[in-house]
C-alpha cells in the first residue's frame, strides 16, 4: 500500500531559536527522505493553548516517500530531536515541531499517530499552509475538502512572513536554495 507515490503533507513549527534556519536545515533532513514537491508560504503565528511563549512560525511541505506513516514519524521525531527539541510540557516551546499533517487519500489510527493530524481542522496555522501545497486536499474519510471548511479562510493571529522559493534541484537531494523564503517585509 506505501509506494513510492505516498504524498505527505508535513506541518513544520518553532517558537525558539533562528526558526527560518531551523526550518531550512529541517527540510534538507526531509529531502533524504523523499521528494519534496512543494514548500508553503512562511507564516508567523501566535501561540495558541499551553504556557505564554514567543511567537511561532508555521510552513507546510508536501513529502513523496515510500515510508509508511509510522516509519515517517519515526524520522521525523529524530530530525526533530537532532534540533534540540527537548519534549517536555505539553504545548509548550520548541526549537522544532514536525508533524504529519495529512496523507493522501489515508487515514491512520493507532496508538500514538493519528493521521490526518488530530487537531488539523482546528488549526488555521496548521490548515492554511497545507492548503497552499494541496489545495484540493479531502479529509481520507469523509471526503471532504478543507478549503471549504470557513477556517481556511481565518487568518486570525497569522501573518504571512515569507514566499516561497522556487525549488530547483532541492527535491533532487542537492543542497537547498539559500534561503527557501523570501522576507516579504
Ligand atoms: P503537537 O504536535 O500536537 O503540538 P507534540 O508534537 O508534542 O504535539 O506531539 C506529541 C505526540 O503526538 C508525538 O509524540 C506523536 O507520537 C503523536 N502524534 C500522533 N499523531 C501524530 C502525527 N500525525 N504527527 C506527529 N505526531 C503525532
Ligand atoms: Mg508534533
Amino acid at each position: 500500500m506505501f509506494t513510492a507515490g505516498n504524498r505527505y503533507v508535513i506541518g513544520l513549527g518553532a517558537n525558539l531559536g533562528d526558526r527560518a534556519a531551523t526550518f531550512e536545515s529541517a527540510l534538507s533532513a526531509m529531502a533524504r527522505l523523499g521528494y519534496i514537491q512543494a514548500v508553503s508560504r512562511l507564516f508567523e503565528t501566535a501561540p495558541v493553548g499551553g504556557p505564554v511563549q514567543p511567537d511561532y512560525y508555521n510552513a507546510a511541505a508536501s513529502l513523496q516517500t515510500s515510508f509508511s506513516p509510522r516509519e515517517l514519524l519515526k524520522r521525523l521525531l529524530g530530525i526533530e530531536q537532532k534540533h534540540g527539541r527537548i519534549r517536555n510540557e505539553r504545548w509548550g516551546p520548541r526549537l522544532l515541531d514536525l508533524d504529519i499533517l495529512w496523507l493522501e487519500g489515508i487515514a491512520v489510527d493507532e496508538p500514538g499517530l493519528r493521521v490526518p493530524h488530530a487537531r488539523l481542522e482546528e488549526r488555521n496555522f496548521a490548515l492554511i499552509p497545507l492548503l497552499d501545497i494541496a489545495p484540493g486536499a479531502q479529509d481520507p474519510i469523509s471526503g471532504k475538502a478543507y478549503r471549504d471548511q470557513p477556517i481556511a479562510r481565518d487568518m486570525a493571529g497569522m501573518r504571512v512572513c515569507g514566499l516561497p522559493s522556487p525549488l530547483a534541484n532541492f527535491a533532487a537531494g542537492e543542497r537547498p536554495p539559500l534561503s527557501l523564503w523570501t522576507p516579504c517585509r
